[in-house]
């Protein structure tokens, strides 16, 4: 049987992550991905790799912080793939969050990303509000400018496995995880491999499985014997809409006019992209698509902002996409839980599956750094190759 130091489950942001710095360690590795790379929730993000502002209001600093130091990484390591762009605020005289109270925040974002390129931050003034795209100015009281990076979620994870991939690690694909048996050495994985020749059943063994399942991590570790811990989690929908207008200015952060969330307005492939809802989830991840009532809901809160947008209806929609978020159970609203990743091993000394649920794709590399720590009495000594934060990605080979 092949014996590798670390095998991961699921090509995702995560698991292309962890297969990178496994790699960048020095240790032999396999990524087993059932579709495609970032064929989940990797490619139906909203695509920005940002500190997440609003996540100040829940308190979550550490997140914050961790998140726009991994922005700077990336915009150093990845420059094609990762960019910076203006994002607006618009403040109306109803709107809740007053701009003393955004200026704030702001401060405390520039704080928490050490004042580092990008965390400069301003308000736009009235003479240049009709460069905005035709944002609706009637009650306008400010318009905020700050800053925050964007990509393409899919592009930036098929980069990191191509990474990998230089490294040395190996890609089963499709190939679709199907049990595990833990042993005194590691985990025995079966998997089911697709080819034009038909499936085959295969087997190999790793010190460490990485469970990178996302939305499915649930489903794969309880095919792991015997059985293993599985954290509570709810599965929460988030739908975007791409509409055929376009806007060229920045990214928009507005508020619902209903409920008061956060929803992004921005520039994507010509067009505009709307996002995003919070959906409670109950079936199975495979089924998620977006639901009539997200779509309308998104189309209302970018026609509030920009009457150039009002003419449209679901039927102008181009594309639409709708992903699932991991978060820990609770009764609390989706918008006010913990965005902080969860990683659950099988033990607690020398695990031999670590889980992943939960997470940004803004903190992928240091998430999959921070599994290499957790991981790493349980694997030999190698020489390491690279640092992650050292290695240059790149939109295609
Ligand atoms: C609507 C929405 C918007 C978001 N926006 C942002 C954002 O703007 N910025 C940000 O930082 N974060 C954002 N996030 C969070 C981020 O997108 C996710 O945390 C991240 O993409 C999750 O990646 P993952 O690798 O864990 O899961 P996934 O990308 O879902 O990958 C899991 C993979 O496992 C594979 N798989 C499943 N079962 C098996 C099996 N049995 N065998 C083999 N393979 C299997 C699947 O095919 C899939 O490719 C957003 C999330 C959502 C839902």
């Amino acid at each position: 049987m092949i014996e590798f130091d670390v095998v991961v489950i699921g090509g995702g942001i995560h698991g292309a992550g962890v297969l990178q710095a496994a790699a960048a360690a020095g240790h032999s590795c396999l990524l087993i991905e059932r579709k495609a790379i970032a064929s989940g929730t990797s490619s139906r993000s909203s695509k920005l790799i940002h500190g997440g502002l609003r996540y100040l209001e829940s308190g979550q600093f550490r997140l914050v912080r961790e998140s726009l130091h991994e922005r700077t990484v990336q915009l150093r390591t990845a420059p094609e793939l990762v960019q910076l762009k203006p994002f607006y605020i618009p403040v109306y005289r109803n709107t809740r969050r007053r701009p003393w109270q955004l200026r704030l925040g702001l401060l405390a974002y520039a704080v928490l990303g050490g004042f580092s390129a990008g965390t400069g931050f301003g308000s736009v003034p009235r003479s240049q509000w009709k460069q905005l795209d035709g944002l609706d100015t009637r009650d306008l009281d400010a318009v905020i400018r700050y800053h925050d990076a964007q990509t393409d979620d899919a592009q930036l994870t098929r980069a990191v496995v191509r990474s990998a991939q230089g490294l040395g690690a190996q890609l089963a694909m499709p190939a679709s995880f199907i049990e595990a048996e833990l042993d005194e050495h590691g985990v025995r994985i079966g998997y089911e491999e697709k080819s034009d020749q038909g499936s085959a059943m295969r087997e190999c063994h790793a010190r460490v499985m990485v469970n990178a399942g996302g939305p499915w991590a649930t489903h794969v570790a309880r095919d792991v014997r015997p059985a293993i811990a599985i954290p509570r989690v709810d599965l929460v929908q988030g739908t975007h809409i791409v509409v055929p207008v376009e806007t060229k200015s920045g990214i928009y952060y507005v508020e619902s006019p209903g409920d008061g969330r956060a929803v992004f307005i921005m520039p994507w492939q010509g067009g505009t992209m709307i996002g995003t809802t919070e959906t409670p989830f109950q079936g199975e991840p495979d089924q998620v698509q977006p639901l009539p009532a997200e779509e309308q809901y998104l189309l209302d809160v970018a026609q509030a902002y920009f009457p150039p947008l009002r003419g449209l209806t679901r039927a102008d929609i181009t594309t639409r996409f709708a992903g699932l978020r991991v978060l820990p159970a609770g009764d609390v609203q989706a918008f006010g839980r913990s965005r902080e990743t969860m990683l659950i091993g099988d033990r607690a000394e020398s695990a031999r599956v670590m889980s992943i649920y939960g997470g940004k794709l803004t903190a992928w590399r240091a998430t999959a750094e921070q599994v290499m720590e957790k991981i790493e009495t349980s694997l030999p000594r190698r020489r390491r190759r690279a640092r992650t934060e050292d290695l240059p990605l790149r939109s295609s080979l």
